[in-house]
């Protein structure tokens, strides 16, 4: 994105006081200390947003049967992953919670009865992320969680019920990947990604562009690929909640894009006007 299209996601922010909406393609949670293309991009675009009185992220991983809210006044870093340096697992985003928001998204939420936790935290899907666009950590967060046992339209549905929290200063941050097939890696750097996986790639910046936002939902109905880039539905959820979030004449933008370890896409999206 150039700097002109940022100057006017803030000046949209600035007459309309509704905050942008973004997904974020978080990868692998080395990004959490790497400096690429993807982490120079989110530093770049957290250093533009308008500061938010609070972040509300869904994150692939917390993904659990039903709907929570984390509600803590102080949430932990969760360290959701095996294998990787010490350095990561020393990490800590120590930002405080917004327990006033939570109890807000539970009251405006008519779907379903988002319950509220204690237990969870800050998960590595929301603060490898977070490092990048606020690494301040000065904006309370607070993480919603994806209902594993509800289809896709219920969270876009869901989500749409959150509206109202963009007129209140708060950021939502959906945290997945829209390409992610695990079983299909390779850290062999120089190959190329898979072509199903660009295809589908290349398929979504499409449907996104377009607001076509109901072949988004019915990805299962895009056949074998969709199969390919999502075998699990987790990290893919999160866009449709930002997808849901976009009002009418707000596009998308799309801030970082690419594919890693040729099964994993880093698309990332940003809807603010
Ligand atoms: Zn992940």
């Amino acid at each position: 994105m150039n700097i002109a299209s940022f100057k006017n996601v803030v000046s949209s922010f600035l007459k309309t006081e509704r905050m942008p909406v973004l997904f974020v393609g978080h990868g692998s949670p080395i990004n959490a200390v790497e400096v690429n293309e993807f982490t120079k991009s989110w530093v770049a675009i957290g250093k533009k947003l308008p500061k938010p009185h609070a972040i509300l992220c869904v994150s692939a991983h917390w993904f659990v049967d039903g709907s929570y809210v984390h509600g803590a006044e102080w949430p932990k870093t969760i360290h959701d992953f095996y294998g990787f340096p010490s350095e990561l697992y020393d990490m800590r985003y120590a930002c405080p919670g917004a327990p006033r928001v939570a109890k807000e998204v539970q009251n405006i939420v008519s779907k379903t009865k988002v319950g509220w936790d204690t237990d969870w935290g800050i998960d590595h899907g929301c603060w490898v992320v977070m490092k990048h666009l606020f690494p301040e950590a000065d904006v309370p967060v607070f993480q919603l969680s994806l209902d594993t046992t509800k289809p896709p339209a219920y969270h876009y549905d869901l989500a749409k019920e959150l509206a109202s929290l963009r007129r209140q200063g708060v950021l939502i941050v959906g945290s997945g990947n829209i390409v992610h097939n695990l079983g299909l890696i390779t850290f062999d750097e120089v190959s190329k990604p898979y072509d199903w996986a660009l295809e589908f790639d290349e398929l979504s910046k499409k449907y996104i562009s377009e607001r076509n936002h109901q072949a988004l939902i019915d990805y299962k109905k895009l056949g074998h690929i969709s199969q390919l880039a999502i075998p699990t539905p987790e990290h893919y959820w999160p866009l449709l909640y930002v997808l849901a979030l976009q009002e009418k004449n707000e596009q998308a933008i799309f801030f970082a894009e690419g594919l890693v370890y040729k099964s994993i896409s880093m698309r990332s999206v940003l809807v603010g006007w």
